[in-house]
């Protein structure tokens, strides 16, 4: 349930062009999809709304809040509040299961793990039956799926997810990006899905074009 606003943003790479981007007004609970071609500044922009880069110029205000204003010890826990990341590929312990993963996960943010919350979400996500298995044991669709679940763990109001399709199969791309659409709709949650996959395209009403 949060809004995310830009003006003016720029970010250098050292050495690199300046990329600037357009401004954004996002409002709560929308769902954004971010395309462009292969090196048009997709990543680039989902870190900055992040907190993970900060822009060389411009203003970022999420939540209300202008967020390059914050300190860095303010940023890390800035992020841990609000954004959820989803990526390409599925990040979990192959040692432990699905539930253990997503247990030590939340832990990992200094949150204390709300059990009743993480169970009404596999079941939402229709991998509660999955969750007592290891990584190795699932296909690509079943972990980018828990790979939601990862990214909704602490509750965040905004869900940033790059490239989240691009090994999926067209059943699991479709799949994949309804069930986040929803999921994200139904948790009052903001989402950005960047990708250079012309599959989403349909999916989305809302889309920021990078040059
Ligand atoms: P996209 O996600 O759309 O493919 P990126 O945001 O990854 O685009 O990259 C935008 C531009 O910034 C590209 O020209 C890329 O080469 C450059 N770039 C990305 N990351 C770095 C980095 N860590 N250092 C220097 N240049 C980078
Ligand atoms: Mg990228």
């Amino acid at each position: 349930m949060t809004s995310i606003k830009t003006e003016n943003l720029s970010f250098q790479y050292p050495g690199g062009k300046a990329l600037n981007f357009p401004d954004l007004q996002i409002g709560e609970n929308e769902s954004w999809l971010l395309t462009g071609n292969s090196g048009s500044g997709k990543t680039t922009l989902l870190h900055l709304i992040a907190g993970i880069l900060i822009p060389t110029n411009g203003a970022l205000t999420i939540a209300g809040k202008l967020v390059n204003a914050l300190k860095p010890t303010e940023l890390d826990a800035f992020r841990a509040q609000h954004i959820g990341m989803v990526f390409q590929k599925s990040y979990f312990i192959d040692a432990l299961s699905m539930h253990k993963n997503l247990l030590y996960f939340a832990e990992l943010s200094g949150n204390k793990a709300d059990r009743e919350f993480m169970n009404k979400l596999l079941t939402n996500l229709g991998i509660a039956q999955l969750s007592h298995k290891k990584p190795a044991t699932l296909s690509s669709g079943e972990l980018q799926r828990f790979s939601i679940a990862r990214a909704m763990i602490n509750k965040p109001g905004i869900i940033l997810a790059d490239e989240p399709t691009s090994s999926l199969d067209d059943d699991n791309c479709k799949r994949f990006t309804e069930l986040i659409i929803g999921i994200c709709n139904s948790y009052n949650v903001t989402l950005i899905v960047a990708t250079h996959d012309a599959r989403l395209k349909k999916e989305f009403v809302n889309t920021i074009q990078l040059n």
